[in-house]
């Protein structure tokens, strides 16, 4: 199997799983419980993890939460922030082509009374800072904007947004869906202005079912106040009940540790290949358009749209020896919104594809994937 859906999920890093690996076995103990070695171990591992993940955003150790996933981060921002300042303001700002885990986290706050502006998005899928500037009202209490979309790859200038935000709307908070682009694009949370960040482990060679949320502190070291998602027994601060999936948070702190070491190798590395398969496709492809920004994008992700060609139809035939997709395995059966947001019609997006690569592909799988890819295409045209 031709692994082509790295946006989807990661395969795991084999050092990832090796040091989860005593966690899951010998090292069981919860790092809640007190006095004796086997929960001071968990705990200790636990706190490395922590450090791992706050030096992959140059944050403090404690401004990390981590949660399940990142579907959990956008809800515990998106719903914790509003319930806790509702007194603040009504109004949610968000763009057009955010994960799901925030569209439909927006509907259920339209739903309790909150007002949300989903932001139209230029033709590559970016946010304009004059679209934000026109939308911010006196009772707005929240912006959030993704750093790097899933289907296209294309980034927002978060840097200029949540700065902008800060300076003119002090009390506005401002949140990122950071989960695509950790690893792959420098996230340096002392020079971007951001309160809160949302990740998850598997996008970037770490285990599923672990994510993170950053959470900057205030003046005088005093932790920004959300309301909890879950109420229980008050691990993390109290800000996320439940006992710690110990195991997996040393995988993502093991993910992260390897995510910040080889940043930039793995970024050429994305880059080389991305460079590669595009000009292999429009050779095969004369017609071929790419969607997305041309140049501030995620590295690895290839959004294309060949005339003609059926995409389901095509992953399908190829579905034993090549994983690709047709956008986000998070919007089962429904045409990608994020396309239609950036002007393709209902034929284009039926005829798009979305490649994510990862570091352990290399130049003749992808040679492989293109001539199955335009054998298969030749075929369905015929
Ligand atoms: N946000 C973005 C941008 C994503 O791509 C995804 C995963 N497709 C998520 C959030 C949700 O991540 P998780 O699977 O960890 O819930």
């Amino acid at each position: 199997m031709i692994y082509l859906d790295s946006s989807a999920t990661t395969p795991i890093d084999p050092e990832v799983s090796k040091a989860m690996w005593p966690y899951l076995t010998e090292e069981y103990g919860n790092p809640s419980s007190k006095y004796y070695t086997l929960a001071e171990n968990a705990k200790k591992a636990v706190e490395e993890a922590r450090e791992h993940v706050a030096s992959l955003l140059s944050c403090q150790q404690n401004e990390i939460i981590f949660t399940s996933c990142a579907t959990e981060s956008n809800n515990f921002v998106l719903k914790g922030v509003t319930h806790y300042y509702k007194n603040q303001g009504k109004h949610i700002i968000t763009s057009k082509i955010e994960h799901k885990s925030v569209l439909e986290a927006c509907k259920f706050l339209e739903s309790e009374g909150f007002e949300v502006t989903y932001l139209d998005v230029d033709q590559y899928g970016q946010v304009q800072l004059e679209t934000l500037k026109k939308t911010i009202r006196d009772d707005t209490i929240l912006v959030s904007i993704m750093w790097g979309n899933n289907e296209i790859g294309t980034l927002n200038n978060i840097e200029q947004l949540a700065r902008y935000t800060k300076e003119h709307h002090p009390h506005v908070f401002f949140h990122t869906d950071a989960t695509q682009v950790l690893g792959k694009v420098e996230v340096d949370l002392s020079k971007v202005p951001v309160d809160f960040l949302s990740l998850s482990a598997h996008k970037m060679y770490g285990p599923k079912g672990i994510g993170a949320c950053f959470i900057r502190k205030r003046e005088l070291g005093l932790r920004t106040k959300i309301t909890p998602l879950l109420h229980g027994g008050s691990q993390e601060d109290g800000y996320r009940s439940g006992t710690l999936s110990v195991h997996n948070i040393v995988g993502l702190g093991k993910a992260a540790q390897i995510a910040r070491a080889t940043l930039k190798e793995h970024r050429s590395r994305l880059l080389e290949l991305e460079s590669h398969f595009v000009s292999m496709l429009k050779k095969s492809f004369p017609n071929i358009k790419f969607n997305g920004h041309p140049d501030q994008k995620i590295p690895g992700v290839i959004n294309f749209t060949i005339p003609g060609i059926h995409n389901e139809l095509v992953i399908r035939s190829l579905k034993d020896k090549f994983a690709i997709s047709t956008g986000s395995a998070c919007s089962i059966n429904e045409p990608s919104y994020v396309l239609d947001a950036v002007g393709l019609n209902e034929m284009q997006i039926k005829n798009s594809f979305r490649i994510s690569l990862h570091k352990y592909i290399n130049k003749n799988e992808i040679e492989y994937f293109i001539e199955n890819l335009r054998r298969e295409t030749e075929r369905l045209l015929i």
